[in-house]
């Protein structure tokens, strides 16, 4: 009987044949290292906690994408997430404990909106919700001595408003309580939350810095050491991957995320321009537009613009804001954006559960402006406004 190789079965042969070369070429991204299971050179390494172990914490493209957050955010630390949302759960999940108080944005991103009320609060945190525009110590004012966090989103979800967000972070630090902010509409670049004193910096990967609306990520970032660990133990703890080829396409995204935001910012100033012009448009909510009651804090914190934002309609029937939606052809119907393509959306009911603020002046409708040419956008906002007109009366 054959020893060693020669005497193998063909199965023994089909799962031992040498697959991964050592060390790889050099290309320009990082290795797509698919792996549950990492080898050790030795037994001893088998329980070495500073030596990577196990895939699930994420090997070369995980490490080289948040390496490149890092550096964008100013940040000491990042995990990744397996979609915004996570990021937005998973980074409140690792700092808060039964019996801590939140105080979240009125404005906020519904889905967060819907973890905070029916997660939360069922694990003993108490959840508040305050208006966007309140000044920085009526917000603190609001808390109790369980205050743990308060949470940002600027602009805010579908209605974009500003926040005070370095006046409410230093409230906050001045009276040792946490700030989270989603990001995700300055994408890491417009505007940096831990450089004006946000503790957590989260953002949706899978708008802007994936750029194509096929990937799902989220991410959350920190300077504080302490905050860091909580960070990825809360990873650890709850047991959150993400691969290693949507990692790979985030960070492709993330090269030219720069001239893509930079071009989608103008184009959409372009169109938030020619609307305000329409006698169909009431208000456009943009606020890098001078007539904007937030241009203000807008041109002091942000480098720009992305290309999401919002217009009322002259008060309408809801099948006249329809008849806009169903007669756009270059703008597609559907939720989420930063992808290359223009979308449009109504508000539906996802503005019901606010607590605050007026009722809006007219029917709502958010814009995402993508990489087309401006002038053929206008010319199917048009047919759009054509077609309203045509049913509002
Ligand atoms: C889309 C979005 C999220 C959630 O991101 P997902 O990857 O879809 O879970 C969170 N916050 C904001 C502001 C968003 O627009």
């Amino acid at each position: 009987m054959p020893e060693g190789r020669e005497g193998w079965g063909d199965s023994t042969r089909l799962t031992h044949a040498k697959s991964a070369p050592a060390p790889l070429a050099r290309t320009v991204g990082p290795a797509i290292q698919r792996g549950s299971t990492v080898l050790m050179d030795s037994a001893a390494q088998l329980y070495d906690h500073s030596l990577i172990t196990y895939g699930r914490q994420g090997l070369a493209a995980q490490d080289a994408l948040m390496a490149a957050l890092c550096d964008m955010e100013g940040a000491g630390g990042c995990q990744l997430y397996p979609s915004g949302l996570a990021a937005l759960t998973g980074a409140m999940l690792a700092v808060l404990k039964a019996g801590d108080e939140v105080l979240v944005v009125d404005t906020i991103y519904a889905p967060t909106r819907r973890f905070c009320d029916r997660v939360l609060k069922r694990y003993g945190v108490s959840v508040r919700y305050y208006p966007a525009r309140l000044p920085a110590d009526q917000i603190l004012a609001l808390g109790g001595p369980a205050l743990k966090l308060v949470v940002l989103e600027s602009p805010g979800s579908l209605t974009l408003e500003m926040q005070d967000v370095p006046a409410i972070a230093a409230a906050a630090r001045a009276r040792g309580v946490l700030t989270l902010m989603d990001n995700t509409w300055g994408a890491g670049l417009l505007f940096k939350p831990l450089a004006h004193g946000v503790d957590l910096s989260v953002q949706a990967l899978t708008k802007y810095v994936c750029g194509t609306s096929d990937v799902f990520m989220g991410s959350a970032c920190a300077c504080d050491p302490t905050l860091i660990k909580a960070l990825s133990d809360g990873v650890l703890h709850l047991g959150w991957a993400v691969s290693p080829d949507d990692a790979y396409q985030a960070l492709r995204g993330l090269r030219t995320l720069a001239v893509r935001l930079d071009r989608h910012g103008q184009s959409g100033i372009a169109v938030a321009d020619w609307l305000v012009r329409r006698p169909e448009v009431i208000e456009v909510i943009h606020p890098a537009l001078a007539s904007s009651p937030d241009h203000a804090l807008w041109a002091r914190d942000y480098s720009g613009a992305c290309g999401l934002f919002s217009f009322l309609f002259r008060p309408a029937p809801d099948a006249a804001v329809d008849a806009f939606l169903d007669a756009l052809t270059l703008f597609g119907l559907g939720f989420s954006w930063g992808g290359f393509e223009s979308l449009a959306i109504s508000a539906g009911d996802q503005l019901v559960q606010r607590r605050h603020g007026e009722a809006l002046a007219g029917p709502l409708v958010r814009l995402h402006i993508g990489l087309e040419t401006p002038s053929d956008l206008i010319q199917d906002l048009q047919r759009g406004l054509d077609a309203f007109a045509a049913k509002a009366g």
